[in-house]
């Protein structure tokens, strides 16, 4: 289980904050600043979810979000993670040593090697969730990241050496980038050897210096589809090279939906994009099988994407290779992603009708 503990734009710079970014509405908390605050959304996040601490599954990951951890004074990291790991023991009963582990969101600027093996050490630290979002230069200038590509690689590389398993987040649709762009950066990401990776749609967030270039036509976000295009392609780069992608879109919040401005949204970003790889796959097997039925085997957490929304990909598949009948199958050895498919004299429902009328 993780505990997501949203310390809503810490160490970040107020000034110059990267232009799509207003995260209050991306995670639908308020910022926190004071050190009052700060320990306050630590504890009720904590008490909030450990309520029931008998009945959950050990080790927790506690994971800190919506923030730059590493750019606090280091001591206050520290302080920080010594006050979660008491509440933690507080409210649990149970050692942090072998029931808790911690990790952090930052940017590849902001990853020291040294102070990320202390934290590692002392305080579980695992995971690191780093915001690459692009490994183009130019994207990234224009994005006001404040960080270079060249960042990204010594970043990766020193968590990997300290034994830090590293997630890398992408974004798609930044100003200034191209689907070639979209393209290099997951091929230079997987070339990091990250252990996950998330994709994320870029959004026109309401108080963000995006909504501007919107405005004054400076920048113009993909349509949803044109989105759905893109980031199936990404996570078909990224699973033809092993690597898991975790999360794909924004967890959707009422706060956030009423503060998108403009964007390739969509409550199910990651379903559309499953959907379509999905598609994709089982087409590629289906070009001679006109007129026969088909068995789709795939794992159950994928039957909703095969489907699609009101059964749409389902009815797609059958018409577009005038196929004779179909079902999909649920097949608890497959994993997420992977499809089989095999041609069979008779459609399941129908043999068995047979069956009993014989
Ligand atoms: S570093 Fe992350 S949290 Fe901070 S402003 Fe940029 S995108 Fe937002």
């Amino acid at each position: 289980m993780i505990i997501p503990i949203f310390l809503t734009g810490l160490g970040c710079s107020k000034e110059q904050p990267c232009v799509f970014c207003n995260q209050e509405f991306a995670t639908s908390k308020t910022a926190v600043s004071t050190d009052e605050e700060i320990k306050n959304r630590i504890l009720s996040t904590l008490t909030e979810y450990l309520v029931e601490p008998q009945s959950l599954e050990y080790p927790i990951d506690i994971a800190f979000y919506g923030s730059t951890f590493t750019s606090l004074q280091f001591a206050y990291q520290k302080e920080l993670l010594k006050y979660t790991q008491e509440t933690f023991e507080t409210l649990t009963q149970k050692s942090y040593k072998t029931h808790l582990k911690i990790r952090i969101s930052t940017r590849p600027d902001q990853v020291r090697r040294e102070e990320l093996l202390d934290l590692k050490i002392r305080f579980n630290l695992e995971i690191v969730e780093l915001g690459v979002q692009s490994m183009s230069d130019n994207v990234l200038l224009i994005s006001r990241r404040g960080h270079t590509r060249k960042d990204v690689k010594r970043a990766v590389k020193d968590l990997r050496e300290i034994g830090i398993q590293v997630s890398c987040h992408q974004m798609i649709g930044l100003p200034g980038s191209s689907i070639d762009n979209e393209v290099e950066t997951a091929k230079d990401i997987i070339k990091l050897k990250p252990k996950y990776v998330r994709i994320h749609p870029t959004l026109v967030l309401r108080e963000t210096v995006l909504e501007e270039m919107y405005r004054s036509g400076e920048y113009k976000p993909h349509p949803l589809i044109e989105a759905v295009d893109i980031t199936e392609k990404v996570l078909r780069i990224y699973r033809e090279a092993g690597i898991k992608v975790t999360r794909i879109g924004l967890h959707p919040s009422e706060l956030l939906m009423d503060n998108i401005v403009a964007g390739p949204w969509h409550p199910a970003f990651r379903e559309l994009v499953e959907g379509k790889y999905l598609l994709n796959e089982a087409s590629k097997q289906l070009k001679d099988k006109k007129g026969t039925h088909i068995n789709i085997r795939i794992s159950p957490q994928d039957e909703t994407y095969i489907r699609g929304e009101k059964n749409s990909n389902y009815k797609w598949l059958i018409d577009t290779f005038e196929l004779s009948s179909l079902d999909i199958i649920k097949d608890t050895s497959l994993e997420r992603g992977f499809l089989s498919v095999e041609k069979t004299k008779k459609p399941a429902l129908q043999s068995t009708q047979e069956e009993l009328r014989a």
